[in-house]
């Protein structure tokens, strides 16, 4: 970081930086190097370990995408649990849904905190909807130890750096497979794949090796620079994918929820995936 610009450390010759109008906070947490701040073009904006997070202004890309479509390609989710997320942006859209139950769990609690603290305006209230459960805890924890079944695994994770690296290993996949009801699905983020391929690759094999149904969407985030991020679509049953338009678009409006990136013609595009994605799938 220099006097007023906070410059991402993510990759070795290529850098993000945004201006730092204000910090608002910035700590050691247990687990990573946490610093809130404004920026004039992105809002508040969460960093962890040199990482943007989320912003105030384009989470809506990521955390759209992140439940919209396997909410919807679903049709009858009733038990959701993510992991990571911790700044609450997937949880708020998850509960958008009528979904029974959303857990969430959280390796840090101070990103809970201090996200509900500088970031209301991303989880909207959902840390106190009566439907959420939060379990501070490692995601690798809970779904080797769980009995509970969900519908929808949203891995909301950090980049495979310190706490998250067991996030993208086999065993963990393995164990979320566990987790999942029959024709439940499992999303995972799975980076930017221009310059992340070994990521996305790694996700890939995993995901090939325990899934009949497996693959990649995109969404282009602006905060995640370098191209489209990839996030992992991972399920027992094809018949979520085969989800038609018309069924999309009946269920999209039957729900009333606004957005501002997803819609059906958005779901089923984002799995058109140009050539050098698909070269890294092998
Ligand atoms: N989408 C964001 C990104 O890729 O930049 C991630 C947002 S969210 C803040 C990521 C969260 O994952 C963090 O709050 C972090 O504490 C949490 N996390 C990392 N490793 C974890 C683990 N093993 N179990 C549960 N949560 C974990």
């Amino acid at each position: 970081m220099t006097d007023s610009w906070f410059e991402e450390t993510l990759y070795a010759n290529f850098q993000l930086r945004l201006r730092i109008n204000n910090v608002l906070h910035h700590q050691k947490t247990d687990y990573q190097d946490l610093i809130v701040f404004e920026n004039g073009q992105f809002g508040r904006v969460l960093a962890l370990d040199g990482a943007i997070q989320t912003t105030e202004a384009d989470e809506f890309f990521y955390h759209e995408m992140l439940a919209h479509p396997p909410i919807f390609a679903h049709g009858d989710v009733k038990r959701v649990l993510i992991v990571g997320g911790g700044d609450g942006g997937a949880l708020e859209e998850v509960l958008k849904h009528p979904v029974e139950k959303a857990v969430m769990v959280e390796i840090d609690p101070t990103v809970i905190k201090l996200s509900k603290k500088y970031l209301p305006a991303i989880s909207a209230g959902a840390f106190e909807d009566p439907r959420t459960e939060i379990v501070i805890q490692d995601g690798t924890k809970f779904v080797s130890e769980t009995k509970e079944r969900f519908d929808v695994i949203v891995i909301d994770s950090t980049d495979p750096i310190g706490p998250a690296t067991a996030l993208f290993q086999k065993t963990f996949y393995e164990n979320c497979k566990r987790c999942l009801t029959e024709k439940g699905i499992l999303i995972t983020q799975s980076g930017v794949p221009f310059l992340q391929a070994d990521e996305a690759r790694d996700v890939h094999r995993h995901l090939r090796t325990l899934f009949p149904d497996h693959g990649f969407y995109t969404v282009p985030v602006p905060t995640y620079s370098g191209g489209f991020m990839v996030l992992g679509w991972a399920s027992r049953s094809d018949q979520n994918r085969a989800v038609s338009r018309d069924r999309l678009e009946r269920r999209y409006t039957a729900s009333g929820i606004a957005t501002r990136y997803y819609n059906p013609d958005i779901h089923l595009a984002a799995f058109a995936l140009p050539n050098y994605i698909r070269e890294l799938m092998g």
